[in-house]
């Protein structure tokens, strides 16, 4: 048993794993295949899909179907040749309070069925426990996965340790790290479901996070009761591995029609705008008129459809570096989903530190959003901890962004920087140019090569967040930097007065003087001198 990652963007991971029935891979979603009532059967979705794997309750079989199954195997009970995972009946816990069977019991079973992934009995702790209930449950939850080790019989079945703790952060941080210390090829966060029914996304960030900061990171995640695929990019950007889908349906029973942004009523809709076989062959009304059954199945169809697409989107996303770009675009699909983007600023170091540190591709920036990129954290990080400006450089010359990158070869930059050498010829080795540019703040020309500082594009008008970020990466460039002189050339179509106050207060902060000049070539008789001053008089005071 492996799982080996192929690709990586965020958190998210295209990962292989092994199972005895064969490598999937991940990020992966199982159909959730009820054992009594099949709106599709496993080998319709095994074959219309390319569903290489599903999951059930073992807990449901083995009160059902006992011995059958356990003669059969579960492959050949459920006629589908990938690869099976079982549930234990931790949900039905979580409904009814309590299950007819021990962890023990439940576990042989399902090496007795011979599932390929397992999960343990554990007890969830649910939404709204109080911190003891939690604790219980998380002390229960870990009793079950020791006693595990003890009871198996089988080493070709991969097992599931769940993560409990509910709301708890600090109880969810201590189960994942007990649990992370056992032998377990897969880990999971129990109870987030009523998290994710009530769009409570920044929560939902928050507990994933607590989870994968305590855990292994080599060893895949699955997140139990994720199955729509609006919120799958967040849930994969934060590092989940595995998701569950009843939702395809429970939806379709409900008469729900999912999309890759929300879920409609089918009633509500005048076109089917999706590219899959029901919906270019139907109109909303043909769906439903349809008989129910009929319907049920026709919507689940769709249903799954949308999942495995957005799924395969979400993949390819990794592979191409653009994650944050289509995380960005779904998160603009719900105002919670865009709410628990926002709430990833919190994490931006964790981000930056398991993030890539190069990609295939350049990066595009829609707005303050993109602050929280890791790219973007890391420059930061790096400039303050990697950089120190060359020696000589005593005056720092600002240039502002240009369209083109890198910037110290735009046509602008260039034509400014030739005028200059023209007018003052050695005075030039005194000099230190950067460009200030949104949203990374600094880039000294040295660096501008380097990934991805002339590898993006930005949106502009800027906004004011992106502004103010920018102004004060700005003023602390200059603050903590020894230059005795600042040249600004303004840009104040871009920026407005946010860069000139900025340097104006830092160097106030730190007394050193400022020019400030228009960036315009080629340079007026008064922007020459108050260059020359600028120079010269420096030039004159380092010879003393
Ligand atoms: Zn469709």
């Amino acid at each position: 048993m492996s799982f080996e990652i192929k690709d990586r963007d965020l958190l998210g991971r295209i990962g292989r794993l092994e199972t005895k029935s064969g490598v999937i891979e991940t990020p992966l979603l199982l159909p959730v295949i009820n054992p009594t009532i099949q709106l599709i059967s496993p080998k319709t979705i095994e074959t219309t899909f390319d569903c290489k794997a599903l999951i059930t309750n073992a807990y449901i079989i083995k009160k059902h179907f006992q011995e059958k199954v356990a003669q059969k195997g579960i492959h050949d009970f459920l006629d589908f040749t990938g690869v099976v995972m079982t549930d234990s009946g931790a949900f039905q816990i979580l409904e009814y309070g309590e299950v007819e069977t021990t962890s023990k019991e439940i576990a042989l079973y399902q090496e007795k069925i011979s599932t390929d992934i397992a999960t343990i009995l554990d007890t969830p702790t649910g939404w709204a426990a109080s911190r003891n209930r939690a604790q219980h449950t998380v002390k229960k939850t870990l009793e079950a996965a020791k006693e595990l080790t003890k009871i198996k019989s089988r080493d070709d079945i991969v097992w599931v340790g769940p993560v409990q703790g509910g709301q708890h952060l600090d109880l969810i941080a201590q189960s994942a790290r007990k649990m992370g210390k056992l032998p377990f090829q897969i880990h999971a966060l129990g109870s987030p479901t009523p998290v994710m029914e009530q769009y409570m996304f920044d929560v939902l960030v928050d507990m994933i996070l607590t989870t994968k900061m305590n855990l292994p990171l080599e060893r895949p995640l699955h997140l139990f009761g994720a199955g729509h695929p609006f919120m799958f990019a967040l849930a994969v950007a934060l590092g989940c591995d595995l998701f569950d889908s009843a939702a395809y349906a429970i939806y379709a029973r409900e008469t729900r029609y999912m999309t890759e942004y929300g879920t409609t009523k089918l009633n509500q809709l005048n076109y089917l705008a999706c590219p899959c076989r029901v919906c270019t062959k139907n109109s909303p009304q043909d769906v439903l008129d349809m008989p129910e059954i009929e319907k049920q199945k026709i919507l689940a169809q769709h249903n799954l459809y949308v999942s495995f697409s957005e799924i395969r989107r979400i993949k390819q996303a990794i592979i191409e570096g653009r994650l944050w770009e289509h995380l960005e675009m779904r998160a603009h699909g719900h105002p919670s989903l865009l709410q628990a983007l926002k709430s990833l600023q919190k994490y931006s170091q964790y981000l930056e530190k398991h993030g890539p540190i190069t990609k295939k591709s350049g990066l595009f920036f829609f707005g303050s959003l993109g602050q929280i990129r890791p790219e973007v954290t890391r420059h930061r990080k790096r400039l303050w901890e990697r950089y120190s400006p060359p020696k000589e450089g005593k005056i720092l010359v600002l240039l502002p962004q240009t369209s083109m990158k890198p910037f110290h070869k735009s046509k602008e930059h260039q034509k400014i920087l030739r005028e200059v050498e023209q007018e003052f010829g050695e005075g030039m080795y005194n000099i230190h140019v950067c460009t200030y540019a949104a949203p990374f703040g600094i880039i000294p020309t040295e660096l501008g090569e380097v990934y991805p500082l002339s590898q993006y594009e930005i949106a502009t008008p800027l906004d004011l967040e992106t502004m103010n970020y920018t102004a004060q990466q700005v003023h602390e460039y200059i603050m903590t930097t020894d230059y005795e002189r600042v040249i600004l050339f303004r840009d104040s179509n871009l920026w407005k007065k946010n860069i000139v106050t900025t340097c104006k207060r830092a160097c106030k902060n730190k007394k050193i003087s400022l020019v400030v000049l228009k960036l315009k070539t080629p340079l007026n008789k008064k922007a020459l001198e108050d260059l020359a001053t600028s120079i010269g008089h420096l030039n004159l005071r380092t010879l003393t």
